[in-house]
């Protein structure tokens, strides 16, 4: 197994080094806990840049492994991306993000990734227009989130996808916005709402005045396009307020909240929270 310095992920390397047959063992490891409800989602909150107030929540999900803990989906999503197993792991992460956000005020949006691969799901749209008469949530208070890379992936099929989500009136962001190398021709041709702008542009923003000059015109280009921005991993109070005068309206990071489990969220603007 390769030495990454995270103990716990070696039984994942292990497995892929060892090639079919732990493949095999990993995807029965995945398959079990779908079965077993191994995984849960939890929340981060996405605060309005002007009221601070939350506007939304973004559905993250996370498996808690009986002998591993909890592992990252950065771990094992592209694991199950490669087995097919992402489209019952996000049919799952979705119908669970829609049943818990009917438990939050009805001003706050539920914010749920998507991968590539369930993009690609000939039956998606279908299942997204199912989950929601199911759940009895309004497609309004559903936003997906899709990465430029995903899109670039099959771009006339994620046109038709997008555009199907959008008749719905369920609502897509552009994740990660900024790393990807497709980006402005997905702005042109894509029925998308939102952009996220990727951490790694907030992280230098204090530091670097070229990240700083990149982000802002992200920012007013978003503006100019009829499209809202959120500013992902704000760390510091430096970087929520130069977020915030770049016009984002949405704002998400550490500083305004952690992932939390649904029944421990707080709905309260920070200004009602102090008293
Ligand atoms: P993402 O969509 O870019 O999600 C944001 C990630 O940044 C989350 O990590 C979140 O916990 C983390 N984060 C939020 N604020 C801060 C901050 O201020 N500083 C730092 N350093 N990090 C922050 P997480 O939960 O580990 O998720 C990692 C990635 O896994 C996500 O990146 C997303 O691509 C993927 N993912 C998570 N849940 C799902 C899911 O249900 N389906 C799919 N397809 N992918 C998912
Ligand atoms: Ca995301
Ligand atoms: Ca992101
Ligand atoms: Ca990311």
């Amino acid at each position: 197994a390769k030495r990454n310095g995270r103990g716990k992920f070696a039984f994942f390397d292990a497995a892929e080094d060892a090639g079919v047959c732990s493949a095999r063992r990993l995807e029965s490891e995945l398959r079990r806990a779908l079965d077993e409800k191994e995984f849960r989602v939890v929340y981060q909150p996405i605060v309005s840049g002007a009221s601070g107030e939350v506007a939304a929540c973004e559905a993250l999900v996370r498996w808690q492994h009986p002998e591993l803990g909890v592992i990252s989906p950065a771990e094992f999503i592209p694991l199950a991306e490669r087995n097919g197993l992402i489209v019952g792991i996000g049919d799952w992460v979705l119908e669970q993000a829609c049943r818990d956000a009917l438990r939050m005020p009805t001003s706050v949006k539920v914010s749920v990734n998507l991968s590539r691969v369930q993009i690609s799901d000939r039956n998606f749209v279908r299942r997204v227009a199912e989950t929601l008469a199911r759940t009895g949530l309004a497609p309004e208070r559903l936003e997906l989130e899709i990465t430029e890379t995903a899109i670039i992936d099959n771009e006339r099929n994620a046109l038709r996808v997008l555009e199907e989500l959008t008749q719905l009136g369920v609502s897509v962001a552009l994740d990660d916005f900024g790393v990807g190398q497709s980006a402005f021709s997905c702005l042109r041709e894509l029925p998308i709402s939102r952009i996220k702008i990727d951490r790694s542009f907030i992280d230098d923003l204090a530091t670097d005045p070229k990240a700083r000059s990149i982000f802002v015109a992200m920012a007013t280009m978003a503006r100019s396009l009829g499209m809202k921005t959120t500013a992902e991993g704000i760390e510091t109070e430096q970087q929520r307020i130069i977020a915030a005068l770049a016009g984002c309206d949405h704002l998400q990071g550490y500083l305004l909240g952690r992932p939390e489990e649904i029944d421990s969220l707080s709905f309260d603007t920070p200004a009602l929270a102090a008293n």
